[in-house]
């Protein structure tokens, strides 16, 4: 290739003949410390690959010819080794108002959870034996107890998020029934949650004919029982958790519609998504309907997540008659989607605290965040504002703001809560030129050692601070941040 015409006005550019070799830059004492450090074909590795990508450059005439003194070439080894060692998945500040976050991995794990987690993954556990029997377990048996006890469910099974567990119920209840695979859903539940998943879509997937009833807004009982033939296999409620139906509505309930179905010998199962397994409301949150009142009104399967309002992790819980999750759980399907060992250690412990509900707002950090009252956390942020005002001045300006945090991931999606933060704006800057210092200063908060993720909203970065817990770890990043706003 021919060089650039640029490099033959400037002789300061570097020639490929200049390049060290790979033995020689791996013995230098830098590198030789690395090798010793990480092993010689981690680091001659990324020897060769950075002299290939400095060749590259030299070769096009784009490399000044400083990049090749030894400080410089094992330097940005150096660089090379320590990014290619650093994980890509790091810890973040969640400022962004919205406490079960999906982007931001959803609901923060109890500190029971993660005790167990990292005893259990220690060594061997019982994962799949029965240590009573001596021989083969199961693993749904780990959590089944605790499922039945905190829902009063006949029985549970769990399986690895809650798209698992209405794909596998939708699959074992309807697609493998001799006489049809209808089911049976209102119009106005044909929910998307996100990341393509709707349920139409779902049911195809599992095998199973969608049957829908009703209209948008408006469901009744008489729409149900028209739709019901001999091809039939399930009726299904799905909770609207992402969107609200207002207005001149009508939905049959979950008592009458398991009338309706059980009067023609048919199973109703209802996807409740966010999966609440305590009344809210006595805390001042709204209300979402619980497991045990859906079984209460006759559903016989239950599905909803382990990471939403359950504070948990990932992992879709299904609960019901033992006759349907029976079914569900020697239905082979299940066995591609059973949940790991790791996330089923962080379910025990978590559904665990549920049996202690006194404690359960200071133990589960999700009940702790969304009860957290919105003048402890105006005082946090009057605490903290001058150290924020000085560590983006004379750039920005910060004011203590009331906000409304969301409780997230599709759960009560309608409701607000009272928070407080701050709202950082570009001092003096022209009206043209804000939304790129804001996106800069977004940036800027992004790349710090703990990124700090907020929002920009109506010309101002917003930082709602109701899941700041550790304020030392936020505090200690501000020189960071003066730094890189310069
Ligand atoms: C969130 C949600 C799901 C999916 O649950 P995941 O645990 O994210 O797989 C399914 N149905 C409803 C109604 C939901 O809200």
């Amino acid at each position: 290739m021919a060089p650039p015409a640029e490099s033959m006005v400037h002789g300061s550019k570097a020639s490929p003949k200049d390049l060290p070799s790979i033995d020689r830059l791996l013995h230098a004492s830098g590198p030789a410390a690395w090798v010793a450090e990480h092993g010689h074909q981690f680091v001659a590795q990324q020897a060769r690959e950075l002299l290939d990508e400095l060749r590259r450059q030299a070769v096009a005439g784009a490399l000044d010819a400083h990049a090749l003194q030894p400080a410089a070439v094992e330097a940005a080894l150096q660089a090379r080794c320590e990014s290619r060692l650093t994980s890509r998945m790091c810890a973040v500040l969640n400022l962004t108002g919205t406490v079960i976050h999906t982007n931001l991995g959803r609901a923060v794990l109890p500190e029971a959870a993660m005790q167990h987690v990292v005893a259990m993954m220690a060594g061997p556990n019982n994962l799949e034996y029965d240590l009573a029997r001596g021989g083969r377990g199961d693993r749904d048996s780990l959590v089944e107890e605790l499922l039945c006890t905190l829902t009063g469910a006949e029985a549970a099974t769990v399986v690895n998020n809650n798209a698992a567990a209405v794909l596998l119920t939708i699959a074992a209840l309807a697609s493998a029934h001799p006489g049809g695979k209808e089911v049976i859903v209102s119009r106005g539940e044909l929910v998307e949650i996100g990341g393509a998943f709707r349920m139409p879509d779902v049911m195809a997937s599992a095998g199973a004919t969608l049957v829908e009833v009703g209209t948008t807004n408006r469901t009744h009982p008489a729409d149900y029982e028209r739709a019901i033939t001999e091809r039939t296999a399930l009726l299904m409620k799905v909770h609207t958790s992402n969107y609200a139906v207002q207005g001149f509505t009508a939905a049959v309930d979950e008592a009458m519609l398991s009338a309706i179905a059980h009067a023609r010998g048919l199973p109703l199962a209802t996807d409740l998504g966010c999966g609440a397994l305590i009344d809210l409301s006595q805390w001042g949150l709204p209300k979402e309907p619980l497991p045990q009142e859906m079984l209460a009104a006759g559903c016989d399967v239950v599905t909803f997540s382990g990471d939403k309002l359950l504070g948990g992790p990932q992992a879709g819980l299904i609960v019901g008659s033992r006759a349907a999750i029976g079914r569900i759980r020697t239905f082979p399907m299940k066995r591609a989607l059973r949940m790991s060992k790791l996330p089923l250690a962080a379910l025990e412990a978590t559904l665990m605290l549920y049996l202690r509900p006194d404690r359960i707002a200071r133990d589960l950090p999700t009940l702790r965040l969304l009860t957290r009252p919105a003048e402890s956390i105006r005082a946090l942020a009057q605490q903290l504002q001058p150290a924020v005002a000085t560590a983006v001045a004379p750039r920005f300006e910060v004011t203590v703001v009331e906000l409304l945090s969301q409780i997230g991931s599709g759960s009560l999606p309608v409701e607000r809560l009272a928070s407080a933060g701050f709202a950082l704006a570009p001092a003096g800057t022209a009206r043209k030129g804000v939304g790129s210092a804001l996106d800069a200063l977004a940036l800027a908060l992004r790349q710090l050692p703990l990124p700090v993720i907020g929002r920009i909203a109506e010309d101002r970065l917003l930082l709602d601070l109701r899941c700041l817990e550790d304020a030392t770890a936020f505090v200690a990043q501000l020189p960071a941040l003066a730094e890189a706003l310069g």
